[in-house]
This record gives structure tokens, sequence and C-alpha cells, in this order.
């Protein structure tokens, strides 16, 4: 009986839906296509066309008033972790201390549904995600336990002894309180180990401190940790705060730069020249509790507009990892297009900052991104036209992740997305 159900379920046919899009949107040529059809089986789009042929059978999706495009990417989130003023005065060194790995991971499953509502399909999460809460969310997602975007999460962040915290002798030393939130690394044997450590448990991009400490890593060191990494063919994300940190990293051929402190017309013209991606994390000036002083916000700007005009690969990245009252937290990432429109980017650059670049950073844009034959069915859809106004994102209405309507008509419907045993295998890791 129990083999006879098996195989009844791997003969069915996988369901067909088809997709009626008013515009499409492709932002690689920053072009809209009206009147197109998408053809989704199973997890999978078959065909795009005006002529795309419906099968017999296929559940319609009409989509005719709204321009259906490619899902969204925030290149840098944390989505285990959030700042908050009450009780930690908004410093994270509280946060592992008073909130557990398990109750952090429940968080990043809430954030992660948060961000697919606001029409992220894929995140890069990086770090600070206690105990590896950010690969048990991957996994999570992965089984199909719960919704969520397709996470690229890096494990532990790799850096000199203290990572990003200054602790107290005492704390460091009887209660290695740096740790789980950094892997300290100060030697060529405990890099190549922190590496292997990042790997074994879950990892999918590595991330390092490049500077956050005086005795950053040199040229030599990252480009340690970057061959350890290509071992298994992971790329090597560096948080950067100085200039000296930023040319350390470029000259080691970094794949992406965190943060834009370090970041100046020298480095930026480097980046365009090796192709480095630059992750910014541009914080606009506008977030309730979340104060940045006008001198901060315009030097943001500045860099962000130098970044462009020196052609440097740009991503959409938030590092939005803090609470904002009466938003969720894909709300709050798509509050960072203000400051790229303050850069004066034009919207189609912004788009394929935001999905094109994204999928390339993440290094999923020969599997899942564009909308095209054979690609994940990932795709969104919002009322207007992003390409003149690239707001019409915060009015995400409609989102399919993996062949799935997760929201419809402005309404998260997530029935389909949950299930009491694994979808795709227990074996997951
Ligand atoms: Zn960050």
């Amino acid at each position: 009986m129990l083999v006879a159900g098996i195989a009844l379920r791997a003969q069915a046919p996988p369901s067909v839906t088809v997709i009626r899009a008013g515009r499409l949107l492709d932002p690689d040529a920053g072009r809209i296509l009206t009147n197109q059809i998408i053809v989704v089986e199973g997890t999978r789009i078959r065909d795009v066309g005006p002529n795309a042929a419906i099968p017999a059978g296929a559940q319609v999706v009409d989509l005719s008033n709204l321009t259906v495009m490619p899902g969204l990417v925030d290149a840098h989130n944390h989505l285990a972790l959030t700042y908050k003023p009450e009780p930690e005065s908004n410093i994270y060194y509280y946060t592992y201390v008073a909130e557990s790995t398990a109750l952090r991971a429940i968080q990043a499953a809430s954030n992660g549904i948060q961000m697919l509502a606001s029409g992220f399909t894929i995140v890069r999460d990086m770090g600070n995600n206690g105990n590896y809460a950010d690969t048990a969310l991957r996994q999570a997602i992965e089984q199909g336990w719960i919704p969520g975007p397709t996470i690229v999460n890096s494990g532990i962040i790799i850096g000199g002894m203290g990572g990003q915290f200054f602790p107290t002798p005492e704390m460091a030393k009887d209660h290695n309180i740096v740790y789980p939130e950094y892997l300290d690394a100060d030697t060529p044997d405990e890099i190549v180990k922190a590496v292997r450590q990042n790997v074994l448990f879950g990892a999918r991009v590595i991330k390092i401190c490049v500077d956050c400490k005086p005795y950053g890593y040199t040229a030599d060191e990252i480009r340690l940790v970057i061959r350890e990494a290509a071992k298994v063919g992971m790329r090597v994300e560096g948080h950067v705060q100085t200039v000296n940190g930023a040319r350390n990293a470029i000259e080691a051929g970094i794949w992406s730069i965190a943060h834009s402190t370090g970041l100046n017309d020298e480095m930026h013209k480097l980046m365009a020249q090796r192709s480095i991606w630059r992750a910014g994390t541009d914080t606009p000036d506008n977030l309730a509790g979340h104060p940045v002083s006008p001198q901060a916000y315009q030097r943001t700007v500045a860099s962000l507009k130098n970044a462009y005009e020196n052609k440097v690969p740009l991503t959409f990245s938030t590092d939005a990892d803090y609470y904002v009252a009466g938003k969720t937290r894909g709300e709050v990432c798509l509050e960072f297009l203000k400051t790229w429109k303050d850069a004066g980017i034009p919207n189609a650059d912004i788009l394929r900052a935001i999905t094109i670049n994204g999928y390339k950073v993440s290094e999923t844009e020969k599997t899942r991104g564009p909308i095209k034959a054979g690609f994940a069915a990932d795709l969104i859809a919002v009322p207007g036209n992003p390409l003149e106004d690239v707001d019409a994102l915060r009015r995400v209405q409609f989102v399919m992740k993996d062949g799935e309507v997760f929201k419809r008509d402005g309404v998260m419907t997530p029935a389909a997305f949950f299930h009491g045993g694994p979808v795709n295998g227990w074996r997951i890791r």
C-alpha cells in the first residue's frame, strides 16, 4: 500500500500554472514587454512569450493589470539578528546574551517571511546569526517547512581576535563571549580551520572581517581565505571599514566588499577594474529609531554616486538588522531605495542592482532569478511601471516562489509552503 502510494505520487504530473502578465519587466534590457504569458510547470518556468501555448487544465493567474518582474535580492542582511532599543540600547553584543540561537532562528523564519512578502526571493545572510541560525533557516526553507527567500548564508564571520566586539578580558577569556558571533582566526592554521568549520556547518559563502581591528588581515591572509573557500567553490565577502582594508581586499581579489566607509574614488576605480562587487549597505536617513546624521548620509549618497560613475558592479544591499516601528523587515529594506534615488542613479540601473546583479553576486544567475524558460519560477508583480517610478517596488501585490503562489492581491497566502515532512529530502545540509 505504502509503496504503491509513493509510486502514484511520483507519476502524478507536476501542476501547471499560467500567468497572464499585462506588462513584463526585463531588467537586463531595461524594457517592458506587454501581454506576455508565463507558463510554470512544477517549480520551473517552462515557457515565456506573447503566444506561449496554454496547456489544458492549467491554472490561470490573471496579472494583466500589473507589471510582472523577477524577484528582488538583498545582498546583505542578518535575518537572525534585530538590534532594538529595549533592552539592548541597539547594541548587538547584548542580543546574543539575551536571546538563544533557537529563539533567533525562529525570528529569522519570521524575518524571511517578511522579506518574501516584500518581493525578496533571494537574501544573502551575512553572519551575526548566533550559532548557525542562518544555516537552520536555509535548511528549513529548502526542506519545505516554511516559506522564505532562497538563503545564501555565510555562517559565522571570521576575523582577527574579537571580531567586531570589544569584550573585557574576563568575558573574552573565561566566557569566550565573542563566539558564536565571530570565529577568532589570527594565524594561517586558524584561518583554514575557520573556513572549514563554516563549510562543515552549512555556509554557502564566506564572510570575513578585513579590518574590524587595527590588526586586520593582510592581502596575503585574505588570499589564504579565498584559496581555502575556493576549494569548495565558495566566494568571500569582506567587511571593510578603512581604505587600507579595502586596498588589501581588492589586491587579494575578494568577491565582494560590504559597507562603503573604506571606499573612496581610488578604491572604486580599482574595484571596477577588477569587477569586485560593492555591497555598500547604503543606509537612508529616514528610518525611525535609526538616526543617521546629515553628514553621514551625504557621505553615503556621495559614495554610491561615485561608485556608479566609476562603473563599480553594484548590488542592492541593506544590512537592515534593526527594528523600525511599524515596518516589516522587507519594508525596511525597501526604504533603502531612497539612498539610490538621492544618488541620482537611474531607475533602470537601480532595478538591475536589485535583481540581475543580486543573482550574480549570489551566484544563482544560471538557475534562479531571470524570468526565462528553465529557471526557477520566482517572480513578483507590482502596480505601475518601476522604470518610471521605482517606488512601485514598495507595493508588491503578487509573489511566486518555486512555482507556488505566496502572495496574491497584496495578501499572503502561504498555505502551500507548509509541510510536515521534507519536500526536498531529509539530507539537506
Ligand atoms: Zn552586516
